[in-house]
């Protein structure tokens, strides 16, 4: 073997496992696949050798203070390996098993739509529905010029709005500022010493600004910019203007504001639409489209069994607790025995009992005529348990607790995990929750269509970020995987797609002269899909990196550049490699691979099938994910 390292990766030595002390030569830059029968030791060679001396060496680089906290990896047993490039494995694990992560967010498509959304949507008002719109100081001063000329208008700055108080102090520290009125529920009023409003009666306080006649002249101008400048900031950038004769009403603002009703969104950031981000996420559900309910029929499985036997199954069979010494007391309070039926317990007292309750109260014994004091200081079951799941840092108790309840989708957003107004922020009509709703397929249509319906400016600001969002999704589309939607969280996908999703985003981050291993990449996969899948691996190939493939899949073989056929058979009696080369060498070859290339071998559809037992499990309206209601049936004893 006398090639040069720029050309072959060289192996000498290789004895992980099973490997019987092997030397081989793969090329670079090519299609490579190892096959074999399974435990032959095709991933002792492609993972616990290559890719673990590659590690080995990637973390060499690193100083010694950072590898002390990485700890050195073992060197995998072989001599030498030559012309290693550094190595990616693409296995199939789940990238994350974090709630919060999508395969928006670990494709980072989800941080180009956040990006094209705080830039290029426009923003809805969520009270009436119109448009909202931002000005600057010179907009809003020519638009007062334009509108009100030869009119007389007041400018004010809000500075309460329906909100409760008396305001004494407010009205003080106006006063001091130099302003003289003030108008308070639509009445302008003189500042007076002591002045002060109905403390439980909700306000609208505004400080008049200025009162001003408006015309062309150079001076109206100047006072006018001067104006709009005090009230911008005692209005925390929002201004009312009021014309004096005919008491209309506008809202100005450099945020972005509804002009009827006034409300005002923060002027968009990437943060306002991530629900990873305080300032995106739906505070409902701080983010996690779920909200974790107690579920009252887990607590009571059985109304009809007693306190005492069990009946709140969180609590056991009675025991000598404090938990048990606190029913007994409400037990007393509400004249019922813990060995009464639940079903049968007082409406008042199962309160008690659920959600707490705090109280002392006095029992007159009738026997022995004396008064005994007794005090409830309950948190309530389905609050405690709540608090358990809150907050116990223990993953053993949040699990126990979890079994009493039920994740349901949150209330508030819908399971968008985003905060209302982000998701009044759209383009062509959808909101970037609705996007993430669709599948890619869907979602790669909607993109195709989305220039004709921008405006000359918003597609001169989305023109880039489109352009990076449609590649990735091209992608996921060519390793098959049209059918998942953004929103899926990553914890719920297969081994399979998670690897696919891996590939799709190396191909996007064009990188070149980089060693890819992937552990059987067609499995799962439809013939439709695993020739686009072949088709990426190509490309990652054409543009200058080394791909090995661990796969047993026919077409994968043929389309490979160089062929490692590891065996003959498994453990023991594996670790060699009995045949190498293009897959049309191979061919020639009289291993088990290449019989059933050449079809000398098959495996034969059995003639007869089962009876089976005639019964059968049944499915009805499964929507999990992406399937789209399905039901089935599937015969048993087959
Ligand atoms: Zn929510």
């Amino acid at each position: 073997m006398q090639h040069t390292p720029e050309e072959f990766i060289e192996i000498i030595g290789a004895r992980a496992h099973n490997l019987k002390n092997i030397d081989v030569s793969i090329p670079r830059e090519k299609l490579v696949v190892i096959t074999g029968l399974s435990g032959s030791g095709k991933s002792s060679l492609a993972f616990d050798t290559i890719y673990a001396e590659g590690q080995r060496r990637y973390i060499e680089t690193f100083s010694a203070y950072a590898r002390q906290f990485l700890g050195g990896l073992e060197r995998p047993d072989v001599d030498k390996i030559d012309g290693l490039s550094p190595v990616i494995a693409i296995e199939q694990k789940t990238t994350s098993k974090s709630p919060r992560s999508t395969v928006g967010t670990i494709t980072e498509i989800y941080d180009f739509l956040r990006l094209l959304y705080a830039r290029g949507a426009d923003a809805f008002s969520y009270n009436t529905g119109e448009k909202m719109i931002s000005y600057s100081d010179d907009q809003i001063k020519s638009l007062i010029l334009e509108e009100f000329n030869g009119k007389r208008i007041s400018i004010l700055a809000p500075a309460v709005r329906s909100r409760k108080g008396h305001y004494r102090e407010l009205f003080e520290q106006i006063a001091k500022q130099g302003f003289l009125k003030v108008r308070v529920n639509g009445q302008i009023r003189d500042l007076e010493f002591g002045m002060k409003v109905d403390r439980y009666k909700t306000h609208d306080i505004e400080i008049v600004i200025d009162r001003m006649a408006i015309d062309t002249e150079e001076d109206t101008d100047k006072r006018l910019s001067e104006s709009i400048k005090t009230a911008m900031y005692h209005g925390e950038d929002v201004m009312m203007v009021i014309e004096q004769e005919s008491q209309e009403v506008r809202f100005y603002s450099r945020n972005l504001m509804c002009p009827s009703s006034g409300i005002s969104y923060p002027n968009p950031e990437p943060n306002n639409f991530s629900f990873n981000s305080p300032k995106g996420a739906c505070p409902c559900c701080n983010g996690l489209g779920t909200v974790n309910e107690i579920n009252l029929q887990k607590i009571i499985p059985n109304p009809k069994t007693s306190i005492k036997n069990g009946g709140f199954a969180p609590l056991g069979e009675y025991k000598s607790s404090w938990i048990f010494k606190q029913l007994e007391i409400i037990a007393q309070k509400y004249d019922f025995k813990i060995t009464d039926a639940i079903e049968d317990i007082p409406k008042e007292a199962m309160e008690m009992i659920l959600y707490g309750g705090n109280e002392k109260f006095s029992v007159v014994s009738k026997v022995m005529g004396i008064t005994k004091d007794y005090k409830i200081d309950f948190e309530g079951i389905s609050n405690f348990i709540k608090n358990q799941y809150d907050n116990s840092d223990s993953a053993s108790i949040k699990r126990w607790s979890k079994e009493f309840m039920d994740e349901n989708n949150c209330p508030d957003c819908e399971g968008t995990r985003l905060r209302k107004e982000s998701l009044y922020f759209k383009l062509n009509g959808k909101n970037i929750g609705e996007l993430v709703q669709m599948d890619i397929a869907e979602l790669s249509q909607w993109f195709a269509d989305l220039d004709q319906h921008l405006s000359e400016k918003q597609k001169v600001i989305a023109v880039e970020v489109v352009k990076e969002i449609t590649a990735r999704l091209q992608f996921l589309l060519d390793v098959g995987l049209n059918y998942l939607s953004l929103n899926r969280s990553s914890k719920s996908l297969s081994g399979g797609e998670a690897q696919r999703i891996r590939l799709a985003t190396q191909i996007g981050s064009q990188l070149v002269g980089v060693l890819y291993i992937l552990d059987e990449p067609s499995i799962g996969l439809h013939q439709r899909d695993n020739e686009r899948l072949i088709k990426s691996l190509e490309s990652l190939r054409d543009i200058g990196n080394s791909v090995i493939v661990v796969e047993h899949d026919k077409d994968m073989i043929e389309r490979a550049d160089y062929v490692i056929d590891i065996g003959p058979k498994a453990g023991r009696f594996g670790g060699q490699i009995i045949s190498k080369g293009t897959p049309k060498e191979l061919l020639k070859e009289n291993t088990i691979t290449a019989q059933y290339l050449n079809g000398k071998m098959k495996i034969e559809v059995p003639k007869t099938r089962r009876e089976g037992n005639g019964k059968s499990i049944k499915l009805s309206g499964a929507t999990g994910n992406n399937l789209k209601n399905v039901s089935i049936e599937s015969p048993l004893g087959k």
